[in-house]
């Protein structure tokens, strides 16, 4: 697979006055969704990013296992991971889910993504919208159709989101050149280690990805990632670290459709949001198929997707509500509860309905994914 890196200097040509049908902004999971649910529909796709396809990790990268199949790239998957644990302030619990995570490899992942499409790509700093297009580094492109997969910041929209103002959870990661104890996705609910928030550990094949999330924007995350990693003996090293959203916003806004991290497509609670990129990128894709043979005018591609994306609304308020009790249950209450939680039968059904919000079933496999 070539190693594509992010063109800089004097190859940092213009690219002013370029043309495609579809301008995808955003390389990552939701971007590339897009892109690789329009392969073979004609269209002349291009893809942006200011960095190289995978070139730049922004998460953990733990998925569950069906969503990596679904959509054909299962080759990046770093290790498989059955089991959670929840830690709290007084005892462990251990569950074997009905399906299972699975850590991968962030650029071999995009890479197998956009090998599916047929999109072409640029590297390019988006600064916002201009008049037919968007304005870049490079210059403007343009297109009649345009997508916003930019993550939190959610450039093309209308109105700025800042932290820490904005509705967004901050996370810190280090990765540890060490195994893990063995193949459990572990998370950590303890208040002396984050106020609002959870720890958690992503075993990746000779490889950790041990973090803290605060559901509190003003909350720094540093001292609680290196505490953790101090307790777990492994090296506070190769930081990561990010903004991701917990709270729904319009999936389109002025013609522009939004998908992942820039529509607020992350799950509260969890702060899982590769899953919910990949299954709202394919539902955009789709309706740019879709118009771009003629089937449908792009005013009611906009108007489905939209709609898609709020009648997800409720899970979405489901799990914030969580996100806000959380922090206040007694930890004493939230031992009891994990544990009697812990039979197969009730977790069963949770997890199920958790991964039923953005169902694996939802991206059609392709017959030529790897
Ligand atoms: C520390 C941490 C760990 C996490 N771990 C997990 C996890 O294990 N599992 C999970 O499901 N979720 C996890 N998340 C959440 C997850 O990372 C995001 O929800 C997910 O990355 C959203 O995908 P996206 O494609 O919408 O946006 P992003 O992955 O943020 O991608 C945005 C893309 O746009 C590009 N871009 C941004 N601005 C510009 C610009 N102006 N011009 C050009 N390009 C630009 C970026 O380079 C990037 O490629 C984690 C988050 C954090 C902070």
């Amino acid at each position: 697979m070539t190693k594509r890196v992010t063109t800089r200097g004097t190859r940092r040509t213009s690219l002013d006055g370029t043309r495609a049908d579809i301008l995808v902004c955003g390389a990552s999971f939701a971007g590339l969704a897009v892109a690789r649910e329009l392969a073979g529909s004609g269209a002349d796709v291009l893809v942006v990013d200011r960095y190289a396809v995978g070139e730049r990790a922004t998460s953990a990268c733990a998925a569950p296992t069906p969503w990596l199949h679904a959509m054909g790239v299962t080759d990046s998957i770093r290790q498989e991971l059955p089991d959670m644990t929840f830690t709290t302030a007084h005892g462990t619990a251990r569950f074997r889910l009905p399906w299972s995570w699975s850590s991968f490899d962030y650029r071999q992942l995009c890479e197998l993504l956009f090998a599916q499409s047929d999109a072409r790509f640029e590297t390019a700093k988006v600064h916002g919208r201009c008049p037919g297009g968007v304005r870049t580094d490079r210059g403007d492109l343009h297109a009649p159709v345009v997508v916003d997969a930019l993550g939190w910041r959610r450039v093309l929209g209308a109105s700025g989101y800042q932290p820490p103002a904005a509705p967004l959870s901050r996370g810190l990661e280090v990765h540890p050149h060490s195994g893990g104890p063995d193949d459990a996705l572990d998370i950590w609910i303890e208040r002396d280690l984050v106020r609002r928030g959870y720890g958690w550990r992503v075993p990746a094949a000779g490889e950790q990805r041990v973090g803290v999330g605060s559901y509190a924007p003003r909350d720094h995350v540093r001292r609680p990632t290196v505490a953790l990693a101090e307790r777990l003996d492994v090296d506070a090293v190769r930081y990561q670290g990010n903004w991701f959203p917990h709270r729904l916003r319009p999936a389109t806004e002025a013609g522009v459709f939004f998908v992942g991290d820039s529509a607020g497509h992350c799950f509260p609670l969890s702060g899982e949001g590769i899953r919910t990129a990949l299954y709202f990128g394919v539902a955009c894709g789709r309706e740019l198929r879709a118009v771009h043979a003629g089937e449908q005018p792009l005013e009611r591609a906009l108007a489905n997707y939209h709609e898609f994306s709020a009648g997800h609304r409720r899970a979405f308020r489901r799990a914030l509500g969580l996100q806000r009790l959380l922090p206040v249950i007694p930890p004493r209450l939230l031992t009891l509860g994990l544990r009697a939680f812990g039979r197969q039968r009730i977790v069963d059904r949770a997890f199920g309905w958790y991964l039923r919000q953005a169902d694996p079933a939802f991206a059609r496999p392709r017959a030529d994914a790897s």
